[in-house]
């Protein structure tokens, strides 16, 4: 089986597996995991922020930005197909006892003039608008890409307005590889970022939640209040150093893969639509007629298993467990179907 389900299901090489094993470790929760403090360190520098905390899961370091942004009662800006909003499990309602107020964007993106629409103003009748949650690369807008201007106009915007900015980048490597922009752009811009260690960069766990060290400090809390604090995690901090320093550049193998397999589905009649592909990621739109889930099973009985994310939608997701030849035979399996 060929699995393009997801860029999560990537396994450990032998070089990362052998990187978590010599791992120097301690007691996190202690703040005494060598490997830990180290990972947090880089990660800080790379985005040229003050400080960072390594989560279990980018959804853990979300929820805890989220709470350490916002009080009971208030609401947060994103996209109305944000993972924050829409794949955290209500997360924004049970962890920060906040509500969203979600925007239809553009393949995931929401402008600088729909946030400033969205803040609610001072009056007693509204929920008090803390926060501005953006994700790049925007997942289910299919892998697209913010442009760098308009992130600085929502800036902006939320400098006029009193209100924080968020960045959920799972995939933010992906997006600086396709747009060529540096990690430090995005730290100056946000006032809290979280990455994923566990998608493209090919480690089996981790994310890390960056920003101000007044900020870390209260996340830190908030970590362990959720039942994030981990012990001798340096095992898994060693990962994420190893991905830090070797899996970054190889992301546009990914990307040049995800764009073969949209040309090969591309030229089938099935195919109603596909999104534009500036990362690792395809979503195929079905022409009427044609399931989602019987695509998807089609291309399972040829070794290619791919998701189902709605009744007419496919994803296809490119990754490091991916090779070219695996690209191969996934156009070959597409143009039997
Ligand atoms: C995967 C993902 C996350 C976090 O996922 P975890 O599985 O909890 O690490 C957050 N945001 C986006 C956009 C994602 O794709």
């Amino acid at each position: 089986m060929i699995d393009f389900r997801s860029d999560t299901v990537t396994k450990p090489t032998p070089a990362m597996l052998q990187a978590m094993m010599s791992a120097e470790v301690g007691d996190d929760v202690f703040g005494e995991d060598p490997t830990v403090n180290k990972l947090e360190t880089m990660a800080a520098q790379l985005f040229g922020m003050e400080a960072a905390v390594f989560c279990p899961s980018g959804t853990m370091s979300n929820q805890v930005a989220i709470r350490c942004h916002t009080q009971i009662g208030d609401e947060v800006i994103c996209a109305s197909n944000a993972h924050v909003y829409i794949y955290e499990g209500g997360g924004i309602a049970a962890n920060s006892a906040s509500q969203v107020k979600a925007i239809d964007g553009n393949f995931g993106r929401i402008s600088a003039q729909q946030v400033a629409n969205a803040v609610n103003p001072d009056d007693l009748h509204k929920a008090r608008t803390s926060l501005v949650c953006l994700e790049n690369t925007a997942n289910r807008g299919g892998g697209s890409c913010y442009d760098f201007d308009e992130i600085k106009k929502i800036r902006s915007v939320c400098d006029e307005n009193n209100l924080r900015l968020h960045l959920d980048g799972a995939r933010l490597f992906n997006a600086l590889i396709a747009k060529n922009e540096t990690p430090s752009q995005y730290g100056e811009i946000f006032d809290s970022i979280s990455i994923c260690l566990n998608k493209g960069l090919g480690c089996p766990v981790g994310s890390i939640l960056m920003g101000t060290k007044a900020y870390i400090k209260k996340a830190r809390r908030a970590r362990k209040v959720f039942g994030g604090g981990m012990r001798q995690a340096g095992f898994m901090a060693a990962a994420g150093i190893y991905a830090l320093e070797h899996n970054i550049n190889r992301l546009a193998e990914d990307h040049e893969n995800a764009r073969q397999i949209a040309d090969a589905l591309s030229k089938k009649s099935f195919v109603k639509d596909i999104m534009p592909v500036e990362t690792n990621i395809v979503i195929m739109q079905a022409q009427p007629g044609f399931p989602a889930a019987k695509i998807a099973e089609k291309l399972y009985q040829k070794g290619i298993h791919v998701i189902a994310i709605s009744a007419e939608q496919v994803r296809f997701v490119a990754h490091l467990d991916i090779s070219p030849l695996m690209v191969a035979q996934a156009i070959k399996a597409i143009a039997e179907i």
